[in-house]
């Protein structure tokens, strides 16, 4: 392990580039949809973002928001017809089955409104730690870390957990990240592993937190 693990200088480092963040699958703020500003559909869209690219998000959120854009409308929809709305998001018939469930979910037990509870969210179907906190952080406002693919990678890659899948990612990071950078972490993250941390082929010498970076600093680079 090389270097200092401070979450909040290695936050500090990545602002600069990245600014506040941004939604996933959302790379570019002025694309930023009115959508976006309702709970119910940053939770839809979260569900779709699901084994797919940001673009197929993208698309299928806007496809689906412009033709069925409350609550209701959803609920009420043929399974069908989501479907083929959201078909660009990939795995259409297991994502439109969760929508519509999650929808009436929201209609009959919450009365129209997303509940903030991580147990209600948790209890919805195709929502995960993942989604529950994507939804708390980015809906709500509230400290939640969301630990997508990128936040797992690299942290572990800095060195700032040692953890085999997200959910250990998210404990480890509790314990070490302030509370109040909790959502950064995600916005910043999914930019860094967009822009510098690229997966397959991370450009280190161009990241500002290589001197932190267990792999940025290893001999073998
Ligand atoms: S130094 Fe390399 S591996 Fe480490 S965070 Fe930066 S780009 Fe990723």
């Amino acid at each position: 392990m090389v270097g200092e693990k401070d979450p909040v200088l290695i936050l500090d480092r990545l602002r600069p580039l990245y600014g506040e963040g941004v939604y996933p699958g959302r790379s570019d703020k002025r694309s930023r949809p009115d959508w976006m500003d309702i709970p119910f559909n940053v939770l839809i869209a979260t569900v779709l973002s699901q084994r797919t690219r940001d673009e197929n998000t993208r698309e299928a959120s806007d496809n689906l928001f412009k033709a069925l854009p409350t609550i209701e409308a959803i609920a009420g929809a043929d399974t069908e017809t989501i479907e083929l709305l959201i078909r660009k998001a990939g795995f259409p018939v297991q994502k439109a089955k969760a929508i519509k469930s999650i929808a009436r979910i929201v209609l009959e037990d919450h009365g129209g409104i997303l509940p903030t509870d991580m147990d209600a969210l948790l209890s919805m179907p195709m929502v995960g730690r993942k989604t529950a906190n994507c939804v708390l952080a980015y809906a709500f406002g509230v400290p939640a870390i969301c630990v997508d693919t990128h936040v797992h990678r690299i942290s572990n890659l800095i060195g700032m957990v040692s953890s085999r899948n997200p959910d250990e990612t998210e404990i480890q990071l509790r314990e070490t990240v302030p509370e109040n950078l909790w959502r950064d972490i995600n916005a910043l993250m999914v930019r860094h592993g967009q822009v510098t941390c690229l997966p397959r082929r991370p450009k280190c010498q161009e990241c500002p937190v290589i001197g932190c970076c267990d792999h940025g600093s290893s001999a073998d680079r």
